[in-house]
């Protein structure tokens, strides 16, 4: 069998007066014409409960979007037995119709729901319309495709060679239980492919999204289920988190956790793995992308207006609330004048409200968790002698969870906010001495326990090359004259290792092969 050779899904711009920007516009206005009641899906099943949590735009938190059920540990038995009886159907299906069933939810969005789910994604999630569509709609339709390619490779592979007399097979078994997809609030198309990419493979998949995520990923499923998705295989339930994680690490029959959110939690569930380890028929598999303290670093040889592009779109789309946002950078003081006032004018540039008005590029940040650790950050590089805050600064949640785009410079190339994983619009700069690139790299590499993306500026091709070398370990997606952010699926294969995750790439061959057994069979005639 051939699948479609995919391409990837073509990103309309929304300019003004375009048809697409009249239809978005449509789907925001109905989606705020009424309040919605989100189920659970269980089995197939819409499970409602009476304990509701409110769902409101975290650019406009006063208003009531909807609500959804929450669950307890009830429903997180009830998904777990729903996946396990649906699994022998589901794995015995043959991989071209599963494959099927995901060409045509890529399909789906792709005709059907696209402004549907960037609506959500733009009201729930507090992302403007571009980014919505880049990161939920264009993603979630390329993760689907590339992964039927990839999925048609692996059980199209060659077989391994069989001597006169022999038949050697290997065949690939979906994992024996149930994989546990744990998703963060801040890519739509990341959510979706977590569960997506287990169930192609054959497996059957219980999953919980954040709960800031919720709209969007109700809207996920819907397509899922119109797309053939059979009952009980994907089983979408909003929780506790580690309410859910207790009942889920106990089950004998937990097979593997696909997962992207923070470093700190990932880390807990590995440790809650490792102690229940007795308690699994099979060593489960641990896939996790976590978070980053993304760089980028100008050489003296550098387009510095390029890199005052890449810098300022890096760190501040979506609210520097991307993994692989910019977060630190490093200038050389020559260039540093010249940077800082395109940089500043840049930043003053920006328009910063709700989604709703397109002409906004910064939005709100997701919750007043959040908002409230962002501003603590904030207050103290006010009060800090190693640190300046150069732009921004300010914060306000009246109407919604608002944090001024901010620029802090630092005499510290140690600070605390070159170091922590911030997750909001704050770009910390340090200054170095032109002739001191090499002690720079060595910083670059050092500074931070993350390795998630990282980019360089330099027109000189040995520069390229030092850094190149030696930040080897410093990111997994590495970037050459270009912002740190935007890995495009089937392109720039996706994730980070030390603290950034087992890097199992999103969106390729190696990470669909963590989700299936092989069985190694010799027939001898
Ligand atoms: P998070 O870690 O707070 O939450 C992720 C998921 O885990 C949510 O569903 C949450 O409810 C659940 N959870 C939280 N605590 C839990 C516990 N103790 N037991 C079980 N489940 C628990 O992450 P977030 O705030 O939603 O997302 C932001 C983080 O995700 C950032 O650190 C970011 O860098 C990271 N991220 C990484 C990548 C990547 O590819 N490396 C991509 C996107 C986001």
């Amino acid at each position: 069998f051939k699948v479609p050779t995919p391409t990837n899904e073509p990103i309309y711009s929304y300019a003004p007066g375009t048809k697409e920007r009249a239809l978005l516009k449509n789907a925001l206005v109905e989606a705020r014409s009424k309040e919605i009641d989100i189920p659970m899906y269980i089995g197939g099943k819409e499970v409602t409960t009476k304990n509701k949590k409110t769902i409101s735009p975290p650019h406009n938190h006063k208003h009531k979007l909807g609500e959804f059920s929450y669950g307890d540990t009830t429903h997180v038995k009830q998904a777990i037995d729903a996946a396990l009886a649906a699994k022998n159907d589901w794995e015995n299906l043959a991989w071209e119709h599963r494959a099927a069933i995901f060409l045509k939810a890529a399909d789906l969005i792709a005709t059907k729901y696209r402004y549907e789910l960037n609506a959500a994604t733009m009201l729930c999630q507090s992302k403007n319309a571009f980014q919505a569509e880049i990161d939920s709609a264009c993603e979630m339709i390329d993760f689907l495709r590339f992964n039927v390619s990839y999925m048609a490779e692996i059980y199209q592979q060659q077989p391994p060679i069989s001597p006169s007399g022999v038949w050697n097979r290997l065949e690939q078994r979906p994992l024996e239980g149930f994989i546990f997809a744990l998703t963060p609030f801040n890519f739509t198309a990341i959510a979706g492919n977590l569960p997506t990419s287990c169930a192609m493979m054959g497996n059957v998949v219980v999953w919980k999204p954040a709960d800031t995520q919720v709209y969007s990923a109700n809207v996920l499923m819907k397509i899922f289920k119109e797309a053939g998705v059979p009952d009980g295989v994907i089983n979408l339930i909003y929780a506790d988190g580690p309410e859910v994680g207790e009942v889920v690490f106990n089950h004998p029959d937990f097979a593997g956790i696909h997962f992207t959110g923070s470093t700190a939690v990932f880390q807990h569930i590995w440790k809650t793995i490792g102690n229940n380890i007795h308690k699994y028929k099979s060593y489960p598999r641990i896939v996790g992308e976590t978070g980053g303290k993304d760089f980028i670093l100008v050489h003296p040889s550098a387009d510095w207006q390029a890199a005052v592009t890449g810098i300022v779109r890096g760190a501040f789309e979506y609210q520097g609330q991307k993994c692989s946002a910019a977060s630190r950078t490093y200038i050389p003081k020559s260039l540093w004048s010249a940077m800082k006032e395109k940089m500043l004018a840049d930043v003053a540039s920006f328009k910063m409200g709700g989604t709703e008005d397109f002409s906004n590029f910064v939005n709100a940040v997701i919750d007043e968790k959040s908002f409230n650790k962002l501003a603590k950050y904030l207050d103290q590089a006010k009060k800090d002698k190693d640190s300046e805050i150069i732009c921004g600064g300010n914060y306000d949640k009246t109407e919604g969870y608002f944090i001024e785009p901010t620029i802090i410079l630092t005499s510290n190339p140690k600070y605390t906010t070159m170091c922590e994983e911030l997750f909001g619009p704050v770009l910390t700069i340090y200054v170095y001495e032109d002739d001191a690139f090499e002690a720079t790299l060595k910083l670059v590499d050092e500074t931070s326990p993350y390795a998630l993306t990282g980019a360089v500026f330099a027109q000189d091709r040995y520069a390229i090359e030092q850094a190149s070398v030696a930040l080897r370990n410093a990111a997994g997606n590495f970037y050459i004259n270009d912002k740190c952010t935007g890995a495009v699926v089937g392109q720039q294969p996706f994730g980070g290792a030390r603290g950034s995750g087992t890097n199992d790439k999103a969106g390729a061959m190696v990470n669909l092969l963590r989700w299936v057994s092989p069985r190694t069979i010799k027939e001898t005639f």
